[in-house]
């Protein structure tokens, strides 16, 4: 299996009811290493251009205004497939669909506060971790 790195957003619903702990202990314990995290207060300019492909979509002046509404925990993850993994140990983008045992069906509030966000694709990881992280924050 390969290593690859992923990236992770603790979104504010959850830094709001303190749950940065109980969230990391999730993902490591689905085998991702925390490799690079800082808790930071998104600008609306950093949330518009971090959520850019959902611009048309018709959620995403709520999704920026959520986003920004208290701080996020910004995290890289390595691991086997970590991309796959983490998608996986989120669970479902509406908490109602999730699956037992994952960190939305624990600690999601709805759709749009559903806790955590994890990239896509490798490709967007990839971007994604760019776009917050300077390479020497970064220490596997
Ligand atoms: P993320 O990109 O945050 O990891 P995801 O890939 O599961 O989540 P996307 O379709 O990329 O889901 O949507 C990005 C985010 O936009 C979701 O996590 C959620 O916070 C919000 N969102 C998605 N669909 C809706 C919706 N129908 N109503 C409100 N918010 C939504
Ligand atoms: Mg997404």
């Amino acid at each position: 299996m390969a290593t690859e790195r992923t990236f992770s957003i603790i979104k504010p619903d959850a830094t709001r009811r303190n749950l940065t702990g109980a969230i990391t202990a999730k993902l490591e314990e689905a085998g991702l290493r925390v490799v690079a995290s800082k808790r930071i207060q998104m600008s609306r300019e950093q949330a518009e251009g971090f959520y850019g492909v959902h611009r048309e979509r018709p959620f995403f002046n709520d999704l920026v205004t959520f986003m920004i509404s208290g701080p996020v925990v910004v995290q890289v993850l390595e691991g086997d497939n970590a991309v796959a993994r983490n998608r996986e140990v989120m669970g479902a983008t509406n908490p109602a669909n999730a699956d037992a045992g994952t960190i939305r069906k624990e600690f999601a509030e709805s759709i749009e506060a559903n806790s955590v966000h994890g990239s896509d694709s490798l490709e967007n990881a990839k971007i994604e971790i760019d776009f917050f992280f300077k390479p020497e924050e970064i220490v596997g």
